[in-house]
């Protein structure tokens, strides 16, 4: 039983021109992601990057993915639109899509949210606390009433998404800062989760507990409505279910 299939993408640029971040991800931030959710029960993870040909995300891939794991950066406008095309798709038919940190800006992100993204930033290493903002969302099981990231980038309001259907985590920053840094959505049948940590510089992905909001993301965010309306969806009603009387008269 391959469980929940998971796959997580990365742009894999920076851990490949900067030694600083090579250091903290030798094998990549995607490895360090999927190393820790292949351990988890019930999960399977594989990796996808973007130098691999159609990024690592052909229609095979996605069709064995039940939830996809998106990091980007300095490279999201080499992602080449067919492939967001095919990924927009998987997502409406029901793949749940996990968006972490600066793929705030990613292609695909911005496809499914409709709206620019655009948010503030400060690169200086400040103390970031996140509160969990909704106790009963099934993401922040096993948290206590926030938890915290020692050294990270800032990201502050105003973040120009729509309106979340569920709002998970707000975070202060110590440079005054506030930040929804877990918000969810629903695109058709997908489900949609951005995390806000992962800055490339800290060790944000060796964190045990950014580690396991993740895997309660995937949890979450892993298809489990109606598998039966595809029939007959989205086109034209030719009969009735019952008689329609008022048709002769
Ligand atoms: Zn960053």
């Amino acid at each position: 039983m391959p469980g929940i299939r998971v796959t997580v993408w990365n742009e894999f640029v920076h851990e490949k021109k900067h030694s600083a971040v090579k250091a903290i991800y030798p094998e990549g931030m995607h490895a360090a992601i999927a190393g820790y959710l292949g351990k988890q029960e019930g999960l399977t993870a594989r990796t996808a990057t973007l130098d691999q040909p159609e990024h690592g995300l052909t229609e095979a891939v996605l069709a064995e993915t039940d939830v996809l794991i998106w990091w980007g950066h300095m490279a999201h406008e080499e992602v080449e639109d067919r492939i967001v095309d095919r990924v927009q798709k998987r997502i409406l038919e029901g793949m749940g899509l996990i968006v972490l940190h600066s793929g705030h800006y990613s292609k695909i992100f911005r496809r499914m949210m409709g709206t620019s993204c655009l948010l503030r930033w400060r690169e200086a290493g400040e103390l970031e606390r996140l509160w969990v903002a909704n106790p009963a969302h099934p993401i922040t099981r096993g948290l206590g009433p926030y938890f915290e990231i020692p050294h990270t980038e800032m990201y502050g309001e105003h973040f120009d998404v729509p309106q979340p259907d569920e709002l998970v985590f707000i975070s202060w920053f110590e440079g005054g800062e506030v930040f929804r840094s877990g918000c969810t959505w629903v695109r058709g049948r997908g489900k949609i989760f951005y995390f806000r940590p992962g800055h490339e510089t800290y060790p944000i992905y060796h964190n045990q507990t950014v580690l396991k909001v993740i895997e309660n993301g995937v949890r979450w965010a892993v298809f489990a409505g109606n598998t039966e309306m595809s029939e007959g969806y989205g086109k034209h009603v030719q009969e009735s279910i019952e008689t329609i009387r008022s048709i002769n008269h």
